[in-house]
């Protein structure tokens, strides 16, 4: 070895960390680098992700600003609600907040696939080699980084005794679904409290019929010895999502401002979707004489149809 852009560079995984990695070291001059992806095919899997500044600050520095505006949402503002609906906090977000680059909430399969084109036209098209999974430490190359996930391969190789990742009590239930923009349109609403959780957020900038892709997620603490680690795509009953009180809460709050008219009613409107998961029972026309966006309506299609699109994270 001569000096590192002679380096032969092996990465675990092409996730997000390991094709940035690729693309860090290709900027660097470092371009021997082969990724090496335990799937045969990528795919755009996932939901939405969110980008602090400091993150798309490295991203944007690999040239890849442009195409992280086109495909996610510069976040304007975080607002915290209270089970009740109302409002506890609100600040701004990305450029909004002072920094000098965006906060991006975006899909996690398109921001994959931008990377992934991006290190094809870089490094070229044979740098990303699919259904090649990394279980030893012995390769030929100078460097080996693991970049393999939160079950990492080359982690446990190198820790044979440390044991799998520790649960730590919370499960995440995610999905999209499309609808009219609430809020900013580049607004993310957290609902709840530390037992259970509403996460909303549009990951896409609005198409031309005026609906954009919204991420929902709901976090509830639970005895996850239950959930099988690494298995992120469960089929499960609506009343498996949230616990009962938090339902109940959702409606109780809507009927509540309803009643008072309180202007943070239209607020709520828009926190629906992540309660839609479990609208059920004539809550969608609550909803619809309100006025709130039509988020919850798709939700609701969506969970009628048995959670295709939902999954534990
Ligand atoms: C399918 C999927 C969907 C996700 N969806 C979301 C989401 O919607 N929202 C969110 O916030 N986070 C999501 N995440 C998690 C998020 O992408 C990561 O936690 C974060 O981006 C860190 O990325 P990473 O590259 O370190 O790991 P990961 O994104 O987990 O990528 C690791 C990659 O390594 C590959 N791999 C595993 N073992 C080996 C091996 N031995 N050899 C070679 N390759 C290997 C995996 O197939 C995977 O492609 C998702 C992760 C995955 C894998």
């Amino acid at each position: 070895m001569t000096g590192p852009s002679s380096m032969r560079v092996i990465i675990a995984g092409a996730g997000i960390a390991g094709l940035t990695a690729a693309l860090s070291l290709h900027a660097a001059g470092i371009t021997d680098v082969t990724v090496h992806e335990a799937v045969e095919e990528i795919q755009p899997l996932g939901v939405g992700i969110n980008l602090l500044p400091h993150a798309v600050r490295e991203l944007m520095e690999l040239g890849l600003g442009d195409r992280l505006a086109e495909t996610g949402v510069a976040t304007a503002d975080l607002t915290f609600l209270n089970p009740r609906g109302q409002r506890i906090w609100s600040e701004p977000r990305g450029r909004a907040a002072g920094y000098r680059w965006p906060q991006y909430s975006i899909h996690r399969g398109r921001l994959l696939l931008l990377l992934l084109d991006a290190v094809r036209e870089r490094l070229g098209p044979g740098a990303v080699v699919l259904g090649s999974r990394i279980t030893a430490l012995d390769h030929d190359a100078d460097l080996l980084i693991g970049a393999d996930g939160i079950l990492s391969d080359v982690r446990r190789a190198m820790f044979p005794g440390e044991g799998g990742p520790v649960p730590g009590g919370d499960v995440l239930w995610r999905g999209t679904t499309y609808g009219r923009p609430f809020m900013t349109g580049r607004s993310m609403l957290m609902i709840g409290d530390r037992g259970q959780k509403l996460v909303i957020y549009p990951i896409a900038p609005p198409s031309e019929d005026g609906t954009q892709l919204i991420n929902w997620a709901v976090q509830h603490r639970t005895d996850v010895r239950g959930v099988p680690t690494g298995d992120w795509n469960q089929p499960i009953g609506v009343s498996k999502v949230l616990p009962p009180r938090a339902g109940l809460a959702l409606r109780r709050a809507r009927r509540v401002r309803a009643r008072r008219g309180c202007r943070a009613g239209a607020r709520i409107s828009a926190g629906g979707p992540g309660s839609a998961a479990v609208l059920v029972e004539g809550e969608r026309d609550v909803t619809r004489r309100r006025g709130a966006p039509d988020v919850p309506d798709g939700l609701q299609r969506r969970h009628a149809g048995g959670h295709r699109r939902a999954g534990a994270a």
